[in-house]
């Protein structure tokens, strides 16, 4: 059996720019991803998610 393991989504803490897990909120197949409730290293609780997170600047 091929099962795939999916991989959750990730955020970004804005302040430190850890990277958090997010947090599973439903069940499958129609559960979502919420981001975490504040950053583990911080405390920060803003976080943007990780697709949508900008690359480093070139400059
Ligand atoms: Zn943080």
């Amino acid at each position: 059996m091929a099962h795939q393991p999916e991989r959750p989504k990730e955020y970004v803490c804005e302040n430190c720019n850890n990277i958090v897990a997010g947090v599973v909120d439903g069940e499958p197949p129609d559960h979502t991803y919420q981001p975490p409730r504040d950053c583990r290293a911080c405390g920060n609780s803003e976080f943007v998610e990780l697709d949508r997170y900008p690359s480093t600047p070139q400059q």
